[in-house]
């Protein structure tokens, strides 16, 4: 339905959008989701046609951006970060003015206004000005005229930025039945707010693609096992001795020690295996003082931040929490195995691709 191909974007010397290629299938519901200044809304502005790219093409079934303008817009319904509203308007004469830009027939106009008001649920608003709406209802003034003119895809930047919890799972639900009959995209800086609506993730930072996949794939790289970090007073060897005779741990590894020589250790046991009572008991039993106890769940947050800029800051906390002194720091192969990797043809592209910029 979109392809986008080797999309960049140049804002002088910055390069918002680095090399940017994906496709959007029919019918799916895809987020695209990156932290501010990742790119998103550049992309975004430049799939509608409202930018030009610096490089690279983006096709509407088809039908190229910059090339028949009239034609892929046509598909395309569009709330924009900063939504275009006229706020002296009413919801109803604005949406019927909307109609007429997009050149809905003249006959169709009251029905389809009449339609996406019911669907925003905003048809109770029609004779109040815009400006004096709550944002909520902004939003979803945003979205009705979006999908005036029965475009196939449509595309939402940030639709939940700045509305209250409530307004958020009202906007989401509309979401979803937006996805029932289009193409839906929206973007987020927010992870839990696409993973909520999305049937595919992308994930972008720094203009690059990291991550493409499906919402239940990417989840599925949180369900492995479960470890925790104990830190214990004395030797490794013992520790391990008791650990290892918990029934459901599978492995029992020195972590090295922290800044008061206390040892640290992982104990891996199965997925939603939780041992850390039995550790508890046993370690006591033992006669072994327990510093400390965590278990690390590695969560899809955990991974967009490892993905994007944010992991740095997860590890700096980490290695705070063990107070690790500067020389361990350096090395740090306590953490070597948190690296994700995210198999698809689409990522590996962009990271080889990466250095290379124009
Ligand atoms: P996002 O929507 O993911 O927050 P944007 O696409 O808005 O990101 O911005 C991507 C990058 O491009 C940011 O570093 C931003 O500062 C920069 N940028 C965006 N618009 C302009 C512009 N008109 N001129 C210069 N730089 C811009
Ligand atoms: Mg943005």
């Amino acid at each position: 339905m979109i392809e986008v191909t080797n999309l960049t974007k140049q804002y002088g010397d910055h390069i918002a959008v680095n090399n940017l290629s994906f496709k959007v299938e029919k019918g799916q519901i895809y987020g695209f989701l990156g932290p501010n200044g990742a790119g998103k809304s550049t992309t975004m502005n430049i799939i509608t046609g409202y930018l030009a790219p610096t490089d690279g093409t983006v096709t509407i079934d088809g039908k190229d951006i910059q090339k028949e303008p009239e034609a892929a817009k046509k598909l395309i319904g569009y709330l924009p970060e900063i939504p275009p509203l006229y706020t002296d308007m009413t919801v109803k004469d604005f949406l019927k003015f909307v109609a007429e830009l997009k050149k809905v027939p003249r006959a169709e106009r009251k029905d389809q206004v009449e339609e996406v008001m019911a669907l925003t649920q905003i048809t109770d608003m029609q004779n109040r000005l815009i400006k004096n709406l709550s944002k909520g209802y902004r939003q979803r003034v945003g979205i009705a005229q979006a999908i005036l003119g029965k475009p196939e895809v449509i595309i939402l930047d940030e639709p939940s930025v700045g509305l209250d919890p409530k307004q958020i799972i009202e906007i989401r639900d509309l979401i979803r039945k937006l996805g029932e009959n289009h193409t839906v995209i929206l973007s987020s800086h927010i992870l839990s707010e696409v993973q909520e609506v999305c049937d595919h993730i992308l994930i972008i930072a720094h203009g690059k693609l990291v991550a493409s996949d499906t919402t239940e794939n990417l989840s599925k790289l949180t369900d492995q096992n479960t470890v925790l970090n104990l830190t214990v007073a004395g030797e490794f060897e013992p520790a391990k001795d008791v650990l290892e005779k918990i029934a459901g741990v599978d492995s029992v590894e020195n972590a090295g020690n922290d800044a008061d020589g206390n040892t640290l250790i992982k104990v891996v046991s199965a997925k939603g295996v939780d041992v850390r009572d039995e550790a508890g008991f046993a370690l006591a039993g033992a006669r072994i003082a327990v510093r400390s106890m965590q278990v690390e769940e590695k969560s899809l947050e955990d991974i967009f931040l490892e993905l994007t800029d944010g992991g740095e800051e997860v590890k700096k906390e980490r290695k705070r929490l063990f107070k690790k002194k500067d020389s361990e720091d350096a090395a740090d192969p306590k953490h070597a195995e948190d690296e994700v990797y995210v198999e698809t043809a689409d990522i590996s592209e962009n990271i080889n691709g990466e250095g290379e910029e124009k």
